[in-house]
């Protein structure tokens, strides 16, 4: 990691006039307290955000804390049971699952400090905390007590009805919601927002890197640089589809030589993560041009060099919040192909930044496209850098955090 990076280092990567927006912003709200939560340090796109807000709120005079929950093996079962249903997957609950979500919410509430001007709880895991919180229920009235958001970060365009329905009821008690897409929003009586989230161009993920570092990296991982790579980066989730890009990937390779890497790696919040990474394994079985690594999470600066040494980025998910990735590919000259579901589809510009596709057929044609339209890769990747630049950093994140603080704080 580069040593301590402040604000001003960002003027020479993003739109000109955004850190003085910032300051002025941050000039409104200085001195009042920000407190995040959610369920994991680390793994997965939430953890790789608040990891970045943390210092640059606090340059701007904003008070940050991180804080995330703790619960045991169960709890995290009925979360991402929860997490599934809300992604529209058939799941059942039953009253004890239920309960256990209920009971360590409430445990962590009385642990917790939840004590900060706004407060921004990140999706549905620590969602209950505010039923268990010492501040009136009646959200939005001008009554006492700090400003309450529930954050979305997942794709709940389609979510199963009994399961919205549960989660439902603590997001209704807050002051607030914030979807990162505007066809996540729900019918709700509190205001909702619409906030993408976004990659930090300085992090150890995202900086700059030499050839040299980049081939360094690659060796250290195994992974050689004679063929082209196609990479996806990704939790072992199934809405990620890591079969369907082996699947894939398989198609291609009956006529144009390649390499698939599969870079993923356990986030603390995810049970099925082993199990999933089983079947990924057994589908990628005698084919050693297949890399399935398994990164500890901090290894950043890894995944940044190998998108770097990728030709194409694939995110292939199915059901997909956001998909940081796909903007972390962007961001270092890539063209992305991904799976047309959420977030992806809102970075992806289609045949300009990259594809979305709906089926391994469909991703197996655009990579061979792109593999035999070199130069066209590489228009694809420029454009998708100046995307991201003008909508998908972290700068951007910040100033809209900041203005829904002075709306909050000052409404
Ligand atoms: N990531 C990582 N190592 C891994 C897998 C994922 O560092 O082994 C990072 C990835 O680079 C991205 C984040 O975790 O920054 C995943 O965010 P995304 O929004 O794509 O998916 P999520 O896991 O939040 O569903």
């Amino acid at each position: 990691m580069p040593e301590a990076i402040h604000l001003d280092d960002y003027r020479r990567v993003v739109p000109p006039q955004t850190i003085d927006l910032l300051r002025r912003l941050a000039g409104r709200v200085r001195g009042r307290s920000l407190l995040h939560v959610n369920s994991t340090r680390v793994g997965g796109g939430v953890a790789e955000m608040l990891s970045r807000y943390v210092p640059l709120f606090e340059e701007l005079g904003v008070p940050v804390r991180w804080d995330v929950i703790s619960g045991a093996e169960e709890f995290f079962r009925v979360t991402k049971s929860l997490h599934n249903a809300l992604q529209g997957q058939e799941q059942a609950f039953t009253a004890e699952m239920l309960a256990a979500y209920l009971e360590t919410n409430r445990e962590n509430a009385a642990r917790l400090h939840l004590d900060s001007d706004v407060v921004i709880i990140h999706d549905p895991q620590p969602a209950a905390l505010i039923v268990f919180t010492r501040r009136p229920a009646s959200a939005g009235t001008g009554r006492e007590g700090g400003r309450w958001i529930w954050r979305c970060h997942i794709d709940a365009s389609r979510p199963q009805r009994r399961a919205w329905a549960f989660l439902r009821q603590f997001v209704t008690r807050y002051d607030g919601a914030i979807f990162s897409l505007p066809e996540f929003a729900q019918q709700l009586p509190i205001p909702q927002y619409l906030i993408h989230p976004s990659i930090d161009p300085l992090s150890e993920k995202n900086r700059d890197l030499t050839a040299e570092e980049v081939a360094a990296a690659l060796d250290r991982l195994g992974v050689p640089r004679d063929k082209p790579i196609l990479l996806q980066v990704s939790r072992f989730d199934r809405f990620k589809d890591p079969v369907g890009v082996i699947n894939a990937y398989r198609l291609v390779k009956k006529h144009d030589d390649c390499r698939l890497v599969l870079a993923g790696g356990p986030a603390d919040d995810d049970p099925e993560g082993a199990q999933v990474l089983a079947e990924v394994m057994a589908a990628a079985q005698g084919d050693a041009d297949i890399h399935i690594l398994v990164l500890p999470p901090a290894a950043h600066y890894e995944v940044n060099a190998l998108q770097r040494a990728a030709s194409i980025i694939v995110q292939k998910s199915t059901r997909e919040g956001f998909g940081l990735t796909v903007a972390e590919g962007m961001w270092k000259g890539k063209p992305v192909i991904g799976g047309h579901a959420g977030g992806i589809t809102e970075q992806i510009i289609e045949g300009v930044t990259g594809y979305t596709v709906t089926s391994v057929e469909g991703c197996a044609y655009r990579v061979r496209y792109l593999l035999h339209n070199p130069a066209l890769a590489s228009q694809m990747g420029h454009h998708g850098r100046e995307y991201v630049r003008e909508r998908f950093l972290i700068t951007r994140d910040l100033a809209e955090h900041l203005a829904l603080m002075v709306t909050l704080l000052h409404a």
